[in-house]
């Protein structure tokens, strides 16, 4: 068994590597310096280091001494930043415009680096292989697919694997599971609407593009409204929308573009949206005498925890935080991870870390606001050294 307290002389330590690379944010498939600090500590521990997994992706290898055992684990951390200038004003915050840890994955690599430092010191108490998965590029760029391409499993393998992520809200230093769904689908979709443009005074010589566009941003309400099971959770957003010029108010386009994002938990209801914005946007072409052109990118699918795993993590957590830090199950969140990449592959699941009220009120993930809380690094930390005790117990 092992406390947070067990790891409290490795705190001062990870809040320097925290603070240093929130200092230093680099965008997916750019960890260089990241992966540069995270080779040197995993080297100086007597870790085994493979770096340039998946491009700047790193894995580090320790093997417990405790007795033989094939047994291997993967415990992942996310390395990259986001392409948003922060606005935090802390002494340790981005110095680089444009570039801003605004997810927390700063503090994901620190506390996986913590834990793999004491576990690199205490390999006599499991039985085993732990595979310290830092992985490059989480934010949409899909570096666990570049990982998986570049062997991750198969030079490296293990049976199962486990992921952690902050959370501000849910209070300090509380592990939460969910014990199935964690994180929605996220997929993306663009329309095309394509029409004959005309003077705005003389509407009845074109065809109207814009008034396709509109009737199609409200139809397509209809298919969480209407058509999805008001149980099961979906959403379909219009985030982009564009026709025309300001400079020309006076001309009907030949040409409107809409693009969006859609969520889903289950592949039916993912399936449906697919099929029914192409069919709606048909629809709406033909009722007002436009084409459409409709294009739909599944990104990333649902994140969900295999329930027997999700329990080995609550386990783990109340065996090393104590039973009021732990909560054996959380609401799924709309967010999509590319965690759920590794979890096609090998069993496993993905914890919420509480990071407590955000110091400032619009201190949420990806606010220009957010900054990690650094008093969760210790309780995140020892975690994830209680779940590879637990997991490799000789
Ligand atoms: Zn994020
Ligand atoms: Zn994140």
């Amino acid at each position: 068994m092992v406390k947070p307290e067990d790891l409290a002389p490795l705190a001062p330590l990870m809040t320097e590597w925290r603070r240093d690379l929130h200092a230093h944010p680099e965008l997916g498939f750019e960890e260089e310096r990241t992966a540069g600090l995270v080779v040197a500590v995993l080297r100086q521990a007597g870790i085994e280091v493979a770096a340039g997994i998946g491009r700047t992706g790193v894995v580090g290898t320790l093997r417990g001494t405790a007795a033989a055992a094939d047994r291997a684990i993967g415990l992942r951390a996310d390395m990259d930043a986001l392409a948003m200038t922060e606005a935090t004003g802390l002494p340790w915050a981005s110095t680089h415009p444009g570039r801003m840890h605004a997810c927390g994955h700063d503090g994901h690599t620190a506390m996986l680096l913590g834990a793999a430092v004491w576990l690199a010191a205490h390999r006599h108490r499991f039985a085993g292989t732990v595979r310290f998965v830092f992985q490059p590029a989480e934010e949409s760029r899909g570096g666990a697919d570049a990982m998986i391409a570049d062997g991750l499993f198969t030079r490296f393998p293990m049976q199962t694997i486990y992921g952690l992520h902050n959370l501000p809200g849910l209070p300090l230093g509380t592990i939460a599971v969910p014990r199935q769904r964690v994180l929605a689908s996220s997929d993306s979709w663009a329309v095309v609407f394509r029409g004959h443009g005309t003077h705005g005074a003389k509407p009845h010589l074109g065809t109207d593009a814009v008034l396709a566009a509109a009737a199609f941003v409200q139809a397509i309400q209809a298919i969480v409204a209407r058509e999805t099971d008001p149980l099961e959770p979906a959403v379909v957003s219009v985030g982009h929308i564009a026709g025309g010029d300001p400079a020309a108010p006076n001309v009907i386009p030949a040409e409107v573009r809409l693009g969006g994002t859609a969520r889903a938990f289950s592949a039916a209801v993912r399936d449906h949206i697919e099929a029914r914005l192409a069919a709606i946007a048909a629809g709406i072409a033909a009722t007002h005498g436009v084409t459409a052109d409709t294009s739909y990118t599944r990104r990333l699918s649902p994140t969900c925890n295999h329930p027997a795993y999700a329990a080995r993590m609550v386990a783990a957590a109340t065996a090393t935080l104590g039973v009021a830090q732990v909560r054996d199950d959380h609401p799924p969140l709309t967010a999509g991870e590319d965690f759920s990449s590794f979890l096609a592959i090998v069993p496993g699941a993905y914890a919420w870390l509480g990071t407590g009220e955000p110091a400032h009120p619009e201190g949420v993930h990806h606010n220009p606001h957010f900054d990690f809380n650094d008093a969760a690094l210790l309780p995140g930390a020892a975690f994830w050294c209680g779940l590879v005790l637990q997991e490799l117990a000789p």
